[in-house]
């Protein structure tokens, strides 16, 4: 947030929103710094974090006090380490292990007062996994992940370690962690580059990395409503292309001091009622976010393109709202970028679509890579691969 990049649109900041939770207040403040100090456009990124864009090079200063003042500036020293995403249901959802509200809290605070993580690279990042698996796909460095019964383990580069305790205890495993990681660095960004990787690490730690003996499993969750274990219940709508603006932050405050975003790009609320979800689903609707099952949206994402980034080679915003009109959900994930940086393809995304060079487009479908001349034609390949 302090540190300001620019971007095709002006200088743009980096808010961490540990735990994907804003409170009203804190989205009546990123609307009005929106309005007032950015060009009104907002983005929720693919860690449930949110970029402020056209921002001035200096507006850092301008910036720190209202956010600081709703809670989203708790430390200018730790503003890069505080990167810890969980499910927006935080154990509320059927086959949840725990909730995990409090333990999100509890290794914010533990990073914050942690000096020695200053220099934890802005890109590592926690998970606090209730048992669904939510996050996974990120491919957090360091997860607390919940075994039930108020029981945590914690994996490295998303393998377990032979250890569980307590949330306390989890919490000290895992800051301890990213701690031997600063030591370790050198200049790796992620868990995954330092050298002996999460084997060195664990063994630092005094622990041992246990076998893998099944895949992990993942629960996805995407828009509409979800009744949670205490018979309450969540909503959630997407944002397509994470993009946000202060009119729908202002009637996500009206609607809840619980706003939850998550690395599907979406919104959602939770605790309701049962009877006032109809109400609340209608304004998300009226707000423009995505509440159909059926979406071509849901799991479709694009990177910043040619509005945002200096980099980019062709409007892919323009072409995957394109795709969204004849795109099935349940096709695989797809992104498509407009450079060959692929600025937020998550690992392991089944379908892709990058421009490398004027007429040259890379796509990639099915395990196979095929080069096109332009993005219509990528665009005819997959709806061809999908009528097959
Ligand atoms: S993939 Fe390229 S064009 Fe897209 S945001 Fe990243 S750098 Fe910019």
């Amino acid at each position: 947030m302090l540190a300001l990049h620019e971007a095709a649109d002006g200088w743009l900041a980096r808010v961490r929103v540990p735990g994907g939770r804003l409170t009203a207040a804190a989205l009546l403040a990123l609307a009005v710094i929106s309005e007032e100090l950015g060009n009104g456009l907002v983005d929720l990124t693919a860690r449930a974090n949110l970029q402020l864009r056209g921002l001035a090079p200096d507006a850092a200063g301008a910036l720190a006090a209202p956010l600081e003042a709703v809670g989203l500036l708790p430390s200018a020293a730790h503003d890069r380490v505080r990167n810890v995403l969980a499910s927006p249901l935080a154990g509320r959802a059927p086959g949840a292990l725990d909730e995990v509200d409090d333990v999100v809290a509890l290794l914010d605070a533990r990073l914050m007062a942690a000096h020695r993580l200053h220099d934890l690279p802005g890109r590592f990042c926690f998970l606090v996994d209730d048992g669904t698996g939510a996050g996974r796909e990120i491919g957090p460095d360091v997860t607390v992940v919940a075994r039930g019964g108020g029981k945590f383990g914690v994996a490295l580069d998303g393998r377990p370690i032979e250890f569980q305790g307590d949330d306390r205890t989890a919490v000290a495993v895992a800051v301890g962690a990213a701690e031997v990681f600063v030591a370790l660095r050198g200049d790796a960004w992620r868990l995954s580059e330092t050298p002996g990787g999460a084997d060195r690490i664990a063994a630092m730690l005094g622990l041992r990395l246990a076998p893998l003996t099944r895949a992990a499993r993942t629960c996805g969750f995407g828009p509409g409503v979800v009744e949670q274990r205490d018979g309450r219940c969540a909503l959630t709508a997407l944002a397509p292309l994470g993009q946000l603006w202060p009119g729908l932050l202002r009637s996500l405050a009206a609607l809840s001091d619980d706003v939850r975003l998550s690395t599907r790009r979406s919104v959602t609320l939770v605790d309701l009622e049962p009877d006032a979800v109809a109400a609340t689903r209608d304004a998300l609707a009226t707000a423009q976010l995505v509440l159909d099952r059926s979406s071509g949206w849901i799991g479709l994402t694009a990177c910043a393109g040619t509005a945002g980034c200096a980099h980019a080679l062709a409007d892919v915003r323009a072409a995957a709202a394109d795709r969204a009109r004849v795109r099935a959900a349940t096709h695989p994930a797809e992104h498509w970028a407009a450079c060959e940086r692929r600025c937020g393809e998550l690992p392991g995304t089944p379908v892709a679509v990058a421009v490398r060079e004027a007429a040259d487009v890379e796509v990639r479908y099915d395990a196979r890579t095929t080069h096109v001349r332009s993005l219509r034609r990528a665009a005819s390949l997959l709806l061809a691969q999908a009528a097959r």
